[in-house]
This record gives C-alpha cells, sequence and structure tokens, in this order.
C-alpha cells in the first residue's frame, strides 16, 4: 500500500469512528511530529539548531532547503535569497556546515541560463563565507545538464561538489568524466523513479554499481577531489571502508554522508573510528514530500507511520 493511500485509509477510518469531521490541521499537526525525525523544521533557525546538534555529536552538517521543480520566479528567486540567508547565518553563528542545493529549486525545469546563473551567485557567496557547496542530482531528465553546470562551477570554486546516483547505467561513464576534472564526489543510490532503460531496477544491481562506482574512485588512492559515501547500507560502508584503507594508510579526502534521522548508531561509530562524517539536514515548508520519501523508503518506517496515526 502507498504511504499516501494508507494516509487516506487512517483518516477514512477516525472519520467513521468519530461523530466530527477529522481535523486536518491536527494531521498535519501528528505527520509534522513525525516527520521531526528526518527534518530540522520550517525554518533556517530551526536547521542551524539542527546543525549544531550534529556539530556536538562529531559531525558535520550539509543544510538543504527543501524544494524542487520551481517554475515560477517568485518561488527560484525565494530559494537563492534563502541560500543566502543560510550562509551568513551557518557563518554568524559559527557552525560547521555546508549546504545542498537541488537544481530544480534554482531554475533548472525553466532552463540551463538561470540556473547556472544562480548556482554562481549561491557558489560566489559561499566562496566568500568559507562554505562548501553541494549539488544534489535529480532525476535523469536533468543530470546532463547538472552536471554541465557543475564543471562550469567548479573552474571558478573547488569548493564544491555533486552527487552521483549508482542505479543510473550511465553513471559509470560519468564519474570517469567527473573524475578527469577531480570534481569532489557524492556517490548515492538514487532517490526517483526511473525508467529501465536509463536505470538499474533490482537493489542487487544497484548496490553492485555502487561498488563498483567506489572502485573506480578507491584505485586512485591519491584522487585529489572529495569522496564521500552517502548511504545507510552497513555492506556498503564497510567496502568503503576497507576499500580506502591501503596497509594502515587512510584515503584521504573521503566522507561518509548520512541524512537525518537515519542510523544514529552507524553515524557515532565512524565518528568513533575517526573519520569524518557529515549529517543531511533538510528543513522548510515542503517537508511533507520529503518526509514521505524517507518513510517509502522502508517497510517498517510505514507500520510506525500507521500505529502513530491510529493510537493518536
Ligand atoms: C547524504 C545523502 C545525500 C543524498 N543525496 C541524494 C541526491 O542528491 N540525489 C538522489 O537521488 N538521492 C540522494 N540521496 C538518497 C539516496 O539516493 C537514497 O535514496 C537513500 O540514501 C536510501 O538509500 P541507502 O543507500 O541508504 O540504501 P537503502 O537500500 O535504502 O538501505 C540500505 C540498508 O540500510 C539500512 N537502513 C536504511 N535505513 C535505515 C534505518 N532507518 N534504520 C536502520 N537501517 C536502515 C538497512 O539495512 C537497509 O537495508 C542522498 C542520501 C544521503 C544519505
Amino acid at each position: 500500500m502507498s504511504v499516501e493511500k494508507l494516509i487516506e485509509e487512517v483518516i477514512l477510518q477516525k472519520k467513521i469512528s468519530h461523530s466530527h469531521d477529522y481535523d486536518p490541521i491536527l494531521l498535519e499537526r501528528m505527520l509534522f511530529k513525525i516527520s521531526k525525525r528526518w527534518i530540522a523544521g520550517y525554518s533556517n533557525t530551526d536547521a542551524i539548531a539542527e546543525a549544531r546538534k550534529s556539530n556536538q555529536n562529531g559531525m558535520s552538517a550539509i543544510i538543504n532547503y527543501l524544494g524542487e521543480v520551481n517554475t515560477e520566479r517568485y518561488q527560484i528567486d525565494n530559494s537563492v535569497s534563502e541560500y543566502f540567508t543560510l550562509l551568513d547565518l551557518l557563518k554568524a553563528k559559527n557552525v560547521s556546515g555546508s549546504i545542498s542545493v537541488k537544481p530544480t529549486q534554482i531554475g533548472l525545469s525553466v532552463g540551463y541560463d538561470i540556473c547556472l546563473e544562480n548556482f554562481t551567485k549561491i557558489s560566489e557567496k559561499a566562496k566568500q563565507s568559507g562554505h562548501f557547496m553541494w549539488i544534489d542530482i535529480e532525476s535523469s531528465n536533468f543530470v546532463e545538464d547538472t552536471l554541465s553546470i557543475y564543471l562550469e562551477i567548479l573552474r571558478k570554486n573547488r569548493d564544491t561538489g555533486v552527487a552521483i546516483q549508482s542505479y543510473l547505467r550511465r553513471s559509470h561513464s560519468d564519474l570517469l568524466h567527473l573524475m578527469e576534472n577531480s570534481a569532489n564526489l557524492r556517490i548515492v543510490k538514487g532517490a526517483y523513479s526511473e525508467e529501465k532503460h536509463e536505470a538499474y531496477k533490482s537493489n542487487n544491481e544497484i548496490t553492485q554499481n555502487f561498488s563498483k562506482l567506489m572502485k573506480l574512485v578507491f584505485k586512485e588512492s591519491s584522487y585529489k577531489g572529495i569522496v564521500a559515501i552517502a548511504t545507510h547500507d552497513s555492506k556498503l560502508v564497510n567496502e568503503a571502508l576497507s576499500l580506502s584503507t591501503k596497509g594502515s594508510e587512510r584515503m584521504k579526502n573521503l566522507q561518509f554522508q548520512l541524512l537525518k534521522g537515519v542510523r544514529d548508531e552507524l553515524k557515532q561509530q565512524l565518528v568513533k573510528k575517526g573519520y569524518e562524517v557529515l549529517e543531511y539536514i533538510p528543513y522548510g515548508e515542503k517537508w511533507l514530500q520529503y518526509s514521505l520519501r524517507r518513510i517509502r523508503e522502508r517497510k517498517r518506517n510505514i507500520f510506525l507511520l500507521a500505529r502513530s496515526l491510529i493510537e493518536s
């Protein structure tokens, strides 16, 4: 059953069992309470507070202002200015953190040039304030433009990186091209629904390709760019740990990136072993869509959601 269907059924049950109509504001409040596990809250001050907690737990933060596929000019401009504010706050509050921006949030669904212009502005601001800028990667129809924009940005600011998805068949050749440019890389499995000719479909294939991509980068033990392993999969994390260690030497520039609210115990194990761990912290008004994605990823989360909704 889809998460949306589940929520619909619970609401229906509640309507039947209550004499009055079920209150949608109450439902939103309940969902927000559950979602707080994965998101910081509505505002940039919530995000900064959560980033500070990551710092206290030995991690740096990667903050993402939620939103994608913006087509209205005011939405795009608002998102750019939100990242400016966030960078100012990170600096003013002395928080160790970076930002992660989705291309379609700042114009890629409208056009290449507007997106490049906005990434240039945010990247310059990030450089001034001394923070790293990550570029999230979205569905396959945006990948070509995103990588091309990234390489243009990278020429002017080395403190920028891009994600690459192991479920995409094209990622092997994209990775080789990015490596020629000593790009800073975040390897992820991929979060969008893709056609079979574009993407591997089975967990097995996606995991195998993740390993293949890691091996490609780790083979170059003196690789200059950052290599961020962004997964909660213990098998892949362990493989990264052994591939990146040659004798007693650890690969420099290796990072582990994990999402807020997922596998906190693994984060602490890695911190204790002395690895650089970054926690990805989303926030903003678009929290519901993001949280549903997290819930969908794990059957157990769907049961937890159902139980909380039924018991409330
Ligand atoms: C920092 C970061 C940035 C990302 N950026 C992008 C991006 O730019 N573009 C994009 O498409 N995707 C991105 N993603 C999302 C990614 O593509 C996956 O959808 C998401 O990370 C889930 O995949 P996974 O690798 O954790 O593996 P999964 O296959 O979801 O999980 C693997 C295993 O991890 C363990 N596990 C997972 N969740 C839990 C849990 N809650 N508790 C206990 N064990 C658990 C289980 O053993 C599970 O079998 C990002 C992910 C991270 C962590």
